[in-house]
């Protein structure tokens, strides 16, 4: 065999970009249900009427689906109250961030977002050969926007806003949003990133359709992969003003968004009723599980999301080591904490069994 990476030529932007780690599966063990509670993932199987119109679009398979996802948008356009000039669809919303970027950045141009935040930020940017700027969250693991809008250059493209904040929960609210946006230069796309919006119940959370309204320079970006429960169809969207909206469908993957797929999002967009009751049940298992994480003592941040912060920092390995011998898979990111998905309420309740021996045994 030939060493291959010695003839082919890639890309010297692929150097700077980080392999995106998965949830890995929960492993099968004898007599215990394990749950992959690392991916944020809707702990609910798809509601009876979705499936049906699954099985039924699934019957095209040998055709392509309809290109400019037609029905998809007009659904999405009713639903939001937006023209349907002003909706861009792709392949999951990180589909339509890597769109975003790539109609946005040319190399060295740089993308402002809070850090941590979603992992795959660091790899769309890096991807089109443009430079990551990472802002630090404050101390309550929350957006710093002020520190963000000064991080603001020439090269400056877009900012990305993730409310709530994957990883860490908390949202940002209306008021400090519309003080940064003040601050932002017009030519600078800012794409809040609203994929756990369904989640949200804080009267304080940004309008963000208001704001995208009021303001060429932003954008909003949501997705079905989560309250919905399309993780595995893959579509998501952005609401945009023209030319970004445009500009989003020239770079969309051909035919990305299946036919199945469209179906799906307009039957769930329908089913929404349905899917708000499973949505509520999450948020209540949500408020139960982090008064019980305060209540043993674990410093756990606000969050609007599907998932909790456990801040763990040196202990985060260790932590998820014992979750998994408990049949729990977290995600862990190294030396600052691990992210826990809200799921079957035996999953939550083995959680805080485990974070109550974590930190019986833990000496701070
Ligand atoms: C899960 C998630 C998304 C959505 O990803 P899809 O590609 O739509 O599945 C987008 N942004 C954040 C912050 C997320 O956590």
């Amino acid at each position: 065999m030939t060493d291959a990476k010695a003839i082919v030529r890639l890309r010297h932007a692929l150097d700077a970009v980080p392999a995106y780690k998965p949830g890995k599966p929960a492993a099968a063990r004898d007599g215990v249900t394990t749950y992959k509670i690392s991916s944020n993932e809707n702990p609910y199987p798809p509601l009876p009427s979705v499936l049906a119109v699954v099985e039924k679009a699934a019957a095209q398979m040998n055709r392509y689906p309809d290109m400019a996802v037609t029905d998809l948008t007009q659904a999405l356009a009713n639903h939001l109250g937006v023209p349907v000039e002003r909706i861009a669809t792709g392949t999951g919303s990180v589909g339509v961030l890597g769109q975003i970027i790539q109609a946005t950045c040319d190399p060295g141009d740089e993308v402002i977002y809070a850090w941590r935040s979603f992992e795959a930020y660091p790899i769309v940017v890096a991807l089109a050969g443009a430079t990551s700027v990472q802002v630090p969250l404050d101390e309550h693991a929350r957006h710093d926007l002020d520190a963000m809008a000064a991080a603001v250059t020439d090269r400056t493209r877009v900012i990305l806003v993730c409310t709530p904040n994957n990883p860490t929960g908390p949202v940002v609210h209306q008021a400090e949003l519309d003080a940064f946006l003040d601050k932002v230069p017009e030519h600078v796309l800012v794409v809040i990133d609203e994929a756990y919006l369904e989640f949200v119940r804080d009267g304080q959370a940004p309008d963000a359709i208001a704001t995208y309204e009021e303001r060429h320079n932003v954008a909003v970006l949501r997705t079905f992969s989560k309250a919905y429960g399309l993780a595995g169809l893959r579509v998501g969207y952005a609401v945009a003003h023209e030319p970004v909206a445009q500009a989003l469908r020239k770079t969309a993957v051909p035919f990305g968004v299946s036919t199945i797929a469209q179906q799906a999002a307009i039957a769930s967009l329908a089913a929404w009723d349905e899917l708000a009751e499973r949505v509520d049940a999450l948020v209540a298992e949500r408020e139960r599980v982090v008064a019980a994480l305060r209540h043993q003592g674990w410093p756990v941040p606000d969050t609007e999301a599907n998932f909790v912060w456990l801040p763990l920092g040196a202990d985060t390995e260790a932590f998820a080591k014992a979750a998994d011998g408990a049949g729990l898979v977290v995600r862990p990111f190294p030396g600052e904490g691990a992210r826990c998905t809200i799921a079957e309420t035996e999953a939550n309740d083995r959680l805080l069994e485990v974070a109550r021996s974590f930190l019986a045994a833990r000496t701070f």
